[in-house]
């Protein structure tokens, strides 16, 4: 029977020397590896042209490499794009791409759909479906025609990325070490509802920036629209990451988005600055973009500027966060795919 091969794409400095050492090959040729996988893109280890011939066939006969490219991808009238992804599993997975005039951001997935059916999201209503790996993370920034222009990283797409913390923190330490693409932490930013054993994981072996989903400072206002917070209640989300001392090139924000009637009065802004009282943190407030069969509608424009300012008032850096990518379904929470791979590709008319 034939041997699937295991891709040596996605695979961390160490992974790769157990390799090189399980097949007694030099030690050298573990940072070689690394070189030509992360730097130079090799697709094929035939590529790894300063490898031995004998070191690429003992390699071939387990290992292979496999870079997986987008299978389709829609344009929006902003620019924006969303990639689609086929996962090893025949499930599809959407990244987008966000260009701006000084950055240029990828905003990846972590799982296929989500189990914590958060109330404005259309990935938990899909349901959980599957961990990505570090390769699939990784292929979602290494697999796009933009890599070589992109200045930032975003774990905001389909998936809880602290549910899937040991590929998701794989795939950091390839991102941000010099054997691998060796981009600052500071331009990449994870999110999280606040599965705090993993959040302190997350904290303690990476330095990227942090952004919490907050939405109410009301633990039951935030029960009805984020069920996590009946298991890890924000309160102590936020005491957990008081008790660290963080360093200052690393950002905590919060994601809050408005809700009309529900989540945006002079009573959230105190309650917010309460519970956020002595953290150096900022709140990125986001319009609530429409999903089907929830009963809420955004804020209007002039309550979310009237939040902001309140927000700033009370000494907390509070920015208003532009919705990008709406007529393809990209814009925030919007990303979402329950096809398998012998369907037909999900597109926003679906
Ligand atoms: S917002 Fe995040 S945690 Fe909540 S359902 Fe969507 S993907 Fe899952």
């Amino acid at each position: 029977m034939e041997q699937l091969q295991t891709n040596l794409f996605g695979k961390t400095y160490t992974e790769i020397q157990e390799i090189v050492n399980d097949l007694s090959l030099p030690s050298y040729s573990t940072g070689q590896i690394c070189n030509w996988l992360y730097k130079k893109n090799a697709d094929s280890i035939e590529k790894i042209s300063n490898l031995s011939k004998s070191a690429r066939t003992a390699l071939s006969k387990q290992y292979t490499i496999r870079h997986d490219t987008p299978q389709d991808f829609q344009v929006s009238s902003d620019g924006t794009k969303k990639y689609l992804f086929l996962t090893i599993r025949s499930r599809y997975i959407e990244a987008a791409y966000i260009p701006e005039v000084s950055r240029h951001t990828v905003c990846i997935s972590s799982q296929v759909g989500c189990k914590w059916g958060c109330l404005f999201c259309m990935t938990g209503k899909q349901g959980f479906q599957g961990n990505l790996t570090a390769a699939e993370i990784l292929n979602q920034f290494a697999g796009i025609p933009e890599k070589d222009i992109i200045t930032n990283i975003v774990y905001m797409g389909m998936g809880e990325p602290l549910d899937n913390p040991d590929e998701v923190l794989k795939s950091l330490e390839i991102l941000t070490s010099s054997y691998g693409y060796a981009m600052s932490p500071s331009r990449i930013t994870v999110s999280t509802i606040g599965i705090i054993p993993a959040l302190k994981v997350f904290i303690e072996k990476s330095n990227c920036h942090l952004a919490v989903s907050l939405h109410s400072p009301f633990s039951d206002e935030r029960k009805q629209i984020m069920p996590v917070e009946s298991v890890f209640p924000v309160k102590e989300v936020v005491e957990t990451l008081k008790s660290y001392k963080l360093g200052r090139q690393r950002r905590i924000s919060f994601e809050y988005i408005m809700f009309k009637g529900f989540n945006d009065t002079r009573r959230h802004v105190n309650e917010i600055a309460r519970l956020l009282n002595g953290m150096k943190c900022r709140i990125n407030l986001i319009r609530l973009h429409s999903v089907p069969g929830i009963p809420f509608k955004s804020s209007e424009d002039d309550t979310i500027l009237r939040f902001r300012n309140s927000l700033s008032g009370k000494g907390i850096i509070t920015t208003i966060r532009a919705s990008r990518g709406l007529d393809i379904l990209a814009a925030c929470g919007l990303l979402s795919t329950r096809h398998l791979s012998n369907d037909k590709p999900l597109t926003s008319s679906d």
